[in-house]
């Protein structure tokens, strides 16, 4: 088996309930093979992309400890978001659970299924605001977690209370 790396995976829900979602996509993440969560963010509320008359999002980051391979890892979670009711639909749309990931130790891969590191991490504020809480020394394109968030508007992205 594979050395275990730091991998960080972001949650995204905006259909039905989303807290539940959220919750019940770290548990299922922690119940992972050779995987366990060692940090979880807060939970965020932002706006949506995409379609007009959507709910809002509640957004947030998983930083995991995995032994499972960077195509491994995106298959799991590809099943979590099914598990949980995920329909595919029109981009973009509304979607029960999103499960990204960001960040797979230092891989870089550009294939037909994965793009790591993920190709939306630079710049955006409600994936950059809760990767902050569990990792923001991280480096990304030569700047870190930090540096970026600070430089970026943060209108519409709402930390909530635990
Ligand atoms: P998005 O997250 O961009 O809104 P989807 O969740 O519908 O879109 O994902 C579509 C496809 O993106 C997935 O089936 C997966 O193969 C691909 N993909 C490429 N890179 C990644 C990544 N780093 N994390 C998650 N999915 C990815
Ligand atoms: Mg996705």
């Amino acid at each position: 088996m594979p050395a275990p790396v730091t991998a960080y995976v972001a949650l995204g829900s905006n259909l039905d309930d989303r807290r539940a979602h959220l919750e019940a996509a770290f548990a299922a993440l922690d119940a992972l093979p050779d995987t366990r969560v060692e940090a979880r963010s807060a939970i965020y509320e932002t706006a949506p992309l995409g379609p007009a008359g959507q709910q809002d999002y509640l957004n947030a980051v998983a930083r995991l400890s995995t032994a499972l391979t960077p195509h491994a890892l995106l298959d799991a979670l590809l099943a979590i978001e099914r598990a949980r009711g995920r329909v595919r639909a029109e981009r973009w749309g509304p979607r029960t659970l999103d499960l990204d990931l960001l960040v797979h130790g230092d891989a870089v891969v550009r294939d037909d299924r994965l793009t790591l590191p993920h190709p939306g991490l630079p710049d955006r504020a409600f994936v950059l605001a809760p990767l902050h809480d569990v990792a923001p020394g991280l480096v990304l394109d030569g700047r870190t977690v930090a540096d970026r968030l600070g430089s970026l508007d943060r209108s519409g992205v709402r930390r909530l209370a635990r």
